[in-house]
């Protein structure tokens, strides 16, 4: 375990009984994502869509708490603008649209747009969430982002999950 999992980890640990004390909602919650906020200091969780925040709250107090690691998150709401520029700066460095939506949606399709999509790091958080996010309604959805997550909480409980896509060229599942 490397010296910031460690680090994260035993922060967490000393605010959970603070938490729990002051007789806090979800103190695991609460300790791990003060101590994530210090881990990944500039992380930016605004803008997110409520339902995806909480789950990512709870599906990465997990893998804290259960398993040792820690997720960050990279990227998550973006504004029209944002988006806009990011897609543009795309086509630019690709050459064209569609070789640029290999990488990048236009505001109007991204769910980071939406603040359903959340590029996490590193990649072993992001394995591990790949493989227990279904709990949280968190799925990888392209072959080609192992970073990218989408809350699609109407999958939780079911056998089902939005479909894994080569990459964002292919449309997007509908419900
Ligand atoms: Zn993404």
């Amino acid at each position: 375990m490397d010296v910031y999992r460690l680090a994260t980890l035993g922060l967490a640990g000393m605010r959970r009984p603070l938490d729990r004390l002051a007789g806090r909602w979800r103190p695991e919650e609460r300790a791990s994502e003060w101590a994530l906020g210090l881990r990944f200091p500039r992380e930016d969780l605004s803008g997110l869509d409520v339902g995806a925040r909480v789950a990512f709250a709870a599906a990465r107090a997990d893998a804290l708490w259960n398993h040792g690691l820690t997720i960050g998150l990279t990227s998550g709401a973006r504004s029209v603008a944002e988006q806009q520029l990011l897609f543009d700066e795309a086509v630019a460095q690709y050459g064209s649209e569609s070789a640029a939506r290999q990488w990048v949606l236009p505001p109007t399709e991204s769910l980071h747009v939406q603040g359903r999509a959340l590029d996490v790091r590193p990649r072993e958080g992001a394995r591990w969430l790949e493989a227990h996010g279904h709990r949280y309604g968190l799925y990888r959805t392209y072959a080609n982002e192992w970073w990218h997550f989408e809350h699609w909480p109407q999958f939780i409980g079911t056998n089902s999950r939005p479909a894994m896509r080569p990459d964002p060229r292919t449309p997007a599942h509908r419900l």
